[in-house]
């Protein structure tokens, strides 16, 4: 793959120059016109890696490899449950190399080594979890209510997808993706953020050690206006998956609209934590530190948006920021450090131009809204902030920050707390804190948003469906509907006793 990964603080590493870091049609290449891209750990700025910044030709030709390896059959003839024993080999694999794949992650997105190696153990679980199903689906028999009629329905890949993933989880998210897709019998091309390519090209190099035939999954690398575009504009993709923010997903919907590809979206979330009076309070309140800053925040389902039973509020909210407070910020290897930094320098601009405009609003900074200090100077890092003092329709209850900032808000009972959950375009995730099992269930019911936790936060199941209602998204990922996303239902009708229908009674004169 022509490139090697340094250890932490190590040297560059390159075995090519320029790096052949795009995959297309079975081989690496460098990109069309040899550019290439420096990757720096956000945390300190060190190097990462040197890769090829793709052409939008390059995007082209991955297509075009994809298609043909698409249409020449020879992974979508694979039989299912030999494409479902390939994916349980990836599985295999990604556990045996995961410290490189984890180190690989936390250099290019900053976050702690811990969490990057329990996001490899998700992957691993979610590539077993399609590879157990993808070898179930063998299609089903439609009753016709007709003895002369046979009748089926037969699952097919979809064909060429398309799969454009983010930088917070960007080995996950792919994952997500590439998983249903391999197991369905797609072929596909991989754009990465380009902001964190490296796991992204080691998954392409499991596969192509694994013996995947060529074309069948294919890896662009560059800006999404540049390789990401051709992806969602080409006639030659079926499908275009993506995960990322409201507005590219905006973008994306438009463009793939010209050839009415089909389209998934999982794009960002303003997620409720409602806190009732009779929650744990303990409980509610360590997860309500975790739903906000782990990961500083940077996660589709954090609990940004707080919303607390007013006779707890005072304490609840106190407690909150006094632990916020104390929120140890560091780099990745750091054993001490409990977040680490933002993704990039605009992010964090990004973060903290949402945080003055919203007390340009009105809101009040109990604690954060700053950024890191002395050693944490040569990185990205932000505080972690809690708002209150927020007024309903202000923009930092509205717009996703996508930080380490959360806003609080109070209320009074079930329909105060289920109008405020709803009050959102987004519908992404929730959750609710009661002791009372009957009332967590009732506000779980009428909150929109696609995954609700009661008494939790954050967990997610590979066989449970993940995505948005509202403009979280259009579709699902993960569970049987995630992987079905990647394939086309196709009815066989066979009349086995054929016979003039007599509808037209045509007089055929002799
Ligand atoms: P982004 O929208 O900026 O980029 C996502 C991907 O799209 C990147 O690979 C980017 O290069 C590409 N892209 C950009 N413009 C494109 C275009 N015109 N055509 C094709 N591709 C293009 O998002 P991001 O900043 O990388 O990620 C953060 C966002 O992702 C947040 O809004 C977050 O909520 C969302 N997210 C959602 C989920 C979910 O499951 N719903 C999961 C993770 C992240």
């Amino acid at each position: 793959m022509g490139i090697r990964f340094p250890p932490p603080g190590g040297d560059k590493v390159t075995t090519q120059n320029p790096p052949a870091t795009l995959f297309i049609d079975g081989a690496w290449v460098p990109a069309s016109d040899g550019k290439t891209r420096t990757i720096s750990c956000p945390a300190d700025g060190s190097f990462v890696a040197e890769v090829s910044e793709g052409t939008r030709e390059d995007a082209e030709r991955a297509i075009a490899a994809a298609r043909r390896a698409f249409d020449g059959g020879a992974w979508a003839s694979v039989p299912a449950p030999q494409r479902g024993d390939f994916l349980l080999r990836v599985a295999a694999e990604l556990r045996a190399r995961k410290d490189e794949f984890a180190r690989a992650e936390t250099m290019d997105t900053g976050k702690r080594l811990v969490e990057s190696e329990i996001d490899m153990d998700d992957i691993a679980d979610c590539f077993e979890y399609f590879g157990k199903l993808a070898g179930q689906n063998a299609g089903r028999i439609v009753d016709a209510d007709n003895p002369g009629v046979v009748s089926r329905i037969s699952y097919e890949p979809v064909g060429v997808c398309a799969l454009i993933s983010p930088w917070n989880y960007p080995l996950l998210q792919a994952a997500w993706k590439i998983a249903p897709a391999i197991g369905a019998g797609c072929s596909f091309v991989l754009k990465p953020s380009e902001l964190t390519p490296s796991t992204a090209i080691l998954m392409m190099d499991v596969l192509e050690r694994l013996g995947l035939p060529q074309g069948v999954a294919n890896l662009v690398l560059g800006p999404g206006a540049v390789v990401g575009a051709p992806l969602s504009e080409s006639p030659d993709v079926d499908m275009v998956s993506f995960t990322g923010g409201l507005e590219t997903g905006r973008i994306i919907a438009a463009s793939a609209a010209g050839t009415v590809k089909k389209v998934a979206l999982e794009l960002g979330g303003k997620n409720p934590n409602i806190i009732f009076a009779d929650a744990d309070f303990d409980a509610a309140l360590d997860n309500a530190l975790n739903g906000a800053f782990v990961h500083s925040g940077q996660v589709c389902s954090a609990g940004a948006r707080l919303l607390v039973e007013e006779p707890i509020a005072e304490r609840f909210v106190d407690e909150l920021v006094r632990r916020a407070g104390q929120i140890r910020l560091g780099g990745p290897f750091d054993p001490e450090s409990e977040t680490g930094p933002l993704i990039s320098a605009a992010h964090r601009d990004k973060v903290t131009a949402y945080v003055r405009k919203g007390v340009e609003e009105g809101a009040r900074v109990r604690c954060g809204g700053a950024w890191g200090e002395g050693d944490l100077e040569q990185g990205f890092y932000y505080t972690p902030t809690v708002l209150d003092r927020v007024t309903r329709g202000s923009s930092v209850l509205v717009d996703e920050a996508f930080g380490p900032v959360v806003t609080v808000e109070t209320f009074n009972g079930e329909d105060e707390a289920v109008e405020l959950g709803n009050d959102t375009h987004y519908g992404l995730a929730g959750a609710v804190w009661s002791q009372d099992a009957g009332k967590g269930q009732r506000v779980a019911a009428r909150l929109r948003h696609g995954t609700i936790w009661i008494n939790d936060f954050h967990p997610y199941l590979p066989q449970a469906e993940w995505g948005g209602y509202g403009q979280s998204g259009v579709g699902r990922e993960l569970g049987p509907t995630g992987f079905s996303e990647y394939q086309e239902a196709k009815h066989i009708y066979h009349n086995i006793d054929p016979a003039v229908t007599g509808w037209f009674d045509a007089r055929i004169e002799e």
